[in-house]
């Protein structure tokens, strides 16, 4: 069993990190204050040609696997949990699943930009009535000789008002059920549809989340991904890849976290000592570094399965359960450690633990996951 990541990751995880230290960092703050997507940083991830690190070289990706996108979800975390999360909606909701279910010609026409970070990717499922219970989906998608007309409202679609491209589920047969939902690709020039919100929330500002509305948006037949009926199963095998993009994520922020409640730590003293010294603050870095490293175990356990082609199901859901959980922990501790600083918007602490808390949530929530989890135990 090999616990050290192999040294082309390591290549890979060291030049993303310089990247994210350099020109993330010290934006960080700012765009999240001022709401802004950073359109350029994305710009220069494509040259630094991360962002299509799990797609194949035929397609203009990395040919990458798993881990080493784990690996680059988690340094762009440990920055800016905004970028890490548009990064991942791109990678594994948006990009991924044209490769995995696309034909040639699609994977020419709208995988190539995504791979190369010419475009963004976006994915959406998730409606105004359906999140958790995401297959009773109101929008349908209806043949019209060589067309699709889409109808309904998707709701908190990451990417969508800046992307190239956007996976949209729809049914197609609403006498089948989970058989008769189906997904289109459909792009900012298709008419018929618009962004109608662009939210604001507690975190994750620089992050797009959107609302779409679509009022007979015609798209050609050639949008549909695989077959009809096929949307739903995609959707799984979506989402046992996405729950890896968010334990990544989420171990990133953590690790961001509690590397400025340490580093704080040291240097802040009271009562004539730096607070590390004090056991109740020393304790709460012991545990941290301790909750983290057991997210990232898990996170590369469920990645390597995923990429030797394995049911992750359970590993999936487990690594995002747990690591989506100590991220939220770890972040409110390092407030705490940081005192009154903390509380303020100079330091990142309060940064992290607002963004930590859409973990818990997106890509199935934690009771989502632990009903997956128990049925996965035959409970
Ligand atoms: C910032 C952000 C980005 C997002 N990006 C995307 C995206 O790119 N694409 C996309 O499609 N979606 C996206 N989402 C949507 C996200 O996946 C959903 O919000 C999430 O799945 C929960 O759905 P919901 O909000 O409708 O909550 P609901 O399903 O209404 O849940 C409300 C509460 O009820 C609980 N609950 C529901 N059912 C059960 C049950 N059976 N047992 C126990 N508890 C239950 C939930 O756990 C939760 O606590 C995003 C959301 C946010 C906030």
């Amino acid at each position: 069993m090999e616990f050290d990541v192999p040294s082309e990751h390591r290549m890979i995880r060291d030049s993303v990190r310089e990247f994210c230290e350099n020109e993330i960092e010290p934006i960080a703050q700012e765009i999240e204050e001022e709401h802004r997507f950073p359109a350029a940083v994305f710009d220069e991830l494509g040259e630094l040609d991360v962002m299509g690190v799990p797609i194949s070289e035929e397609w203009g990706g990395l040919g990458g696997d798993t881990l080493m996108y784990a690996l680059v979800a988690e340094e762009l975390g440990r920055v800016s949990g905004s970028i890490g999360l548009s990064y991942v909606a791109h990678t594994s909701l948006g990009a991924k699943p044209i490769e995995l279910f696309g034909t040639d010609a699609q994977k020419e026409r709208w995988l190539t930009p995504l791979a190369a970070g010419e475009q963004l990717g976006g994915w959406a499922l998730t409606e105004p009535g359906s999140g958790s219970d995401a297959s009773d989906m109101d929008t349908t998608a209806e043949r019209d000789g060589d067309e699709y007309v889409l109808n309904g409202t998707k709701q908190f679609i990451t990417n969508a008002s800046v992307a190239g491209s956007v996976l949209v589920k729809a049914v197609t047969d609403p006498e089948t059920g989970y058989d008769g939902i189906s997904t289109f690709i459909v792009a900012p020039e298709d008419d018929g549809w618009e962004v109608t919100t662009e939210w604001d929330k507690m975190g994750l500002n620089a992050s797009p989340t959107c609302e779409l509305l679509f009022d007979d948006c015609r798209i050609p037949a050639d949008r549909l991904l695989g077959e009809e009926g096929d949307g739903w199963a995609q959707t799984l095998k979506t989402l046992n890849g996405g729950r890896i993009s968010i334990a990544a994520l989420s171990t990133g922020l953590a690790q961001g976290a509690f590397e400025a409640a340490k580093s704080y730590a040291t240097e802040r003293e009271q009562f004539d000592r730096p607070i590390s010294k004090f056991d109740a603050v020393r304790d709460k870095i012991v545990e941290m570094d301790r909750k983290i490293e057991r997210a990232r175990l898990l996170t590369h356990k469920a990645a390597t399965m995923y990429d030797q082609g394995e049911d992750v199901t359970r590993m999936s859901s487990l690594a995002k359960l747990d690591a989506s959980e100590i991220c939220r922990e770890v972040a409110e501790d390092a407030v705490q450690v940081l005192g009154g600083y903390g509380y303020t918007t100079d330091f990142a602490p309060q940064r992290f633990y607002r963004d930590a808390k859409l973990m818990e949530i997106g890509e199935g929530t934690s009771e989502i996951q632990r009903m997956v989890l128990g049925r996965e135990l035959g409970l």
